[in-house]
């Protein structure tokens, strides 16, 4: 993974010369002056924590897994949000952990949390590293140091339970190689996020993850049957049945703890039969409120195809759903409806002669083929996008179907208002019956501040998201990005109770402090 960019540099590239243009006659986009710094040239603070404490983390997980190198501390400093890149492109390396672990087994991290709460040093657990809301930028004030907790080495497909259709797996698997296990047994979880060939499992159910087809598999967190969970206060072993009227489902207690309850050590996710044929089609909407309808009425009346997205007017004219042919879209909404499975046929012909009805027209497979190939590979292009001064970043809220309209218009208006003239593109990412995610992409130029001018308007976005009623977030998660609005979401007796949990897994406060869980406010 490229420490100050997206993925494997090798497959960087160059921007086309149509979105240069774009870039330039449409936002008045100007190269940066400085370029990206070298990883050699990164700033990062001195080791804060002591020989012996560096010691004492050997003594657990064995000193060739103890790193306190430059380029390891680098490589865990902060995730792959916008801001998070040009800090480090601008060789700001200030959040860097003062050493990395990789630890072998729920024994060493359950061993190392005692350490850590012991000796007073901040935990940070460490999946891809891929979070875009500040959730691996530990607050370092009253700890004698920060340890990113990689999870690299706890990478095993554990048990496959093919009459159950479950299959357990530890932490640090990330999904392609998930995916890749299970395809040798004919099956798939069905969880493609755009973040699909870094991020672990153990960061999605960390972090309530959604994929590209979760309308068809549902939502990361509806594929965990079991959690094992290491805390300072001791192990959580979660979940003995698919369903359970056995009181509050601590399971819902861990999903989303983005690591400040404690490390999932093990996950038994739900898997399915890989689909023999996927077949992923275009559809062409007058405009967003037909389109919205269309989906809204899939989501209710059935059936839903696997992969199921509108973009707006915007989004469809600049051509974002296929990242290949940027520059290249055509008028009205473009919709991809996927369909994955052997007994596709029938719900695909359902689906549609529905989407018929409500007035789409049929592309055929030319813009779903689009999409499918150029589906992971928009992050590599917001690399290409900050090196030509522009900024680009995504954000995301859900809301009821009623309230969307306003939802859609509230952040528009925030974005507009925040940063003058940008592009802001946005599509339904994710539709369930009641309502569904809203997913912007905002791209604008790099002022002589870009990281400010990027937290100003995403100041602006929270509130204005909090006050248009919809959630701050649908499944990046809270961090430290979102976590005042999220506060905001629970008000003054959720806080306490997030607050009480956080104190009873985690009294001595080293896991994530400053993630997710606001300062206790009185009730
Ligand atoms: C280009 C790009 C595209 C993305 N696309 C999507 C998308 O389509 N859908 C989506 O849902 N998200 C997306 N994301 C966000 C991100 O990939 C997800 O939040 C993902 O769940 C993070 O997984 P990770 O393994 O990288 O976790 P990390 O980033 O390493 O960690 C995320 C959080 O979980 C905690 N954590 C990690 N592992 C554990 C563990 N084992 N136990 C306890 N806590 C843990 C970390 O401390 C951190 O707070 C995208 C991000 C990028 C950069």
């Amino acid at each position: 993974m490229s420490w100050s960019g997206w993925g494997d540099p090798a497959r960087a590239r160059e921007l086309p010369e149509q979105v240069r243009t774009l870039l330039h006659d449409l936002l008045g986009v100007r190269a940066p002056a400085v370029p990206a710094v070298a990883l050699e040239a990164v700033r990062v603070p001195p080791v804060a924590l002591p020989g012996p404490l560096v010691e004492a983390l050997a003594g657990v997980a064995g000193a060739e897994h103890v790193l306190t190198t430059h380029e390891a501390r680098v490589r865990h400093t902060r995730g792959k949000s916008t801001p998070d890149l040009l800090r480090m492109r601008a060789g700001d390396g200030s959040d860097a952990p003062d050493a990395v672990v990789l630890p072998g087994s729920h024994e060493e991290v359950a061993g190392l949390l005692r350490l850590c709460s012991a000796e007073r040093i901040a935990v940070v657990p460490f999946g891809g590293g891929t979070s875009v809301v500040g959730g691996l930028a530990a607050a370092r004030a009253g700890f004698a140091g920060v340890v990113a907790l990689d999870l690299a080495r706890l990478d095993r497909l554990r048990a496959v339970d093919t009459e159950s259709m479950v299959a357990e797996f530890e932490p640090g698997v990330r999904a392609a190689e998930a995916e890749r296990l299970l395809a040798a047994r004919g099956l798939t979880l069905g969880h493609f996020p755009q973040s699909f060939e870094y991020a672990t499992l153990g960061g999605f159910a960390a972090a309530r993850s959604s994929g590209q087809a979760s309308a068809g598999y549902g939502r990361f967190d509806d594929m965990v049957m079991g959690l094992t969970v290491a805390t300072p206060a001791g192990t959580l072993d979660l979940g003995r049945a698919p369903k359970s009227a056995a009181g509050p489902d601590l399971r819902q207690l861990v999903l989303g703890s983005e690591g400040a309850f404690g490390v999932i050590t093990s996950l038994r996710l739900r898997v399915r039969r890989a689909p023999a044929e996927r077949r992923y089609e275009g559809w062409r909407f007058a405009s967003f409120a037909a389109g919205s309808a269309a989906v809204r009425t899939l989501a209710q009346e059935g059936p839903v195809p696997a992969v199921l997205r509108l973009s707006d007017e915007t989004e469809t004219m600049i051509g974002l759903a296929e990242p290949d042919a940027i520059g290249s879209g055509g008028s009205g909404c473009l919709l991809i409806a996927g369909h994955e499975g052997a007994s596709e046929t029938g719900r695909r012909a359902a689906v549609s002669a529905l989407l018929a009805r409500l007035g789409g027209e049929p592309l055929g497979a030319g813009p779903g083929e689009a999409w499918e190939r150029g589906r992971f590979s928009a992050p590599y292009l917001r690399d290409s996008l900050l090196a030509a001064g522009a900024a680009v970043e995504t954000l995301e809220t859900a809301g009821f179907w009623a309230n969307l309209p306003r939802l859609y218009d509230a952040v528009r208006l925030a974005l507009l208002g925040a940063l003058g003239s940008p592009l802001v593109m946005c599509h339904v990412s994710h539709a369930y019956e009641t309502g569904a995610s809203l997913y912007f992409t905002v791209v604008t130029p790099q002022d002589a501040d870009p990281v400010a001018q990027w937290e100003r308007a995403k100041a602006e976005v929270n509130a204005a998201i909090v006050e248009a009623g919809g959630t701050i977030t649908h499944h990046h998660g809270v961090g430290r990005d979102h976590r005042d609005a999220y506060a905001a979401e629970l008000g003054p007796v959720g806080v306490s109770v997030l607050d009480a949990v956080k104190t009873r897994l985690d009294p001595a406060g080293i896991l994530n402090p400053g993630v997710l869980v606001p300062p206790a406010t009185p009730a």
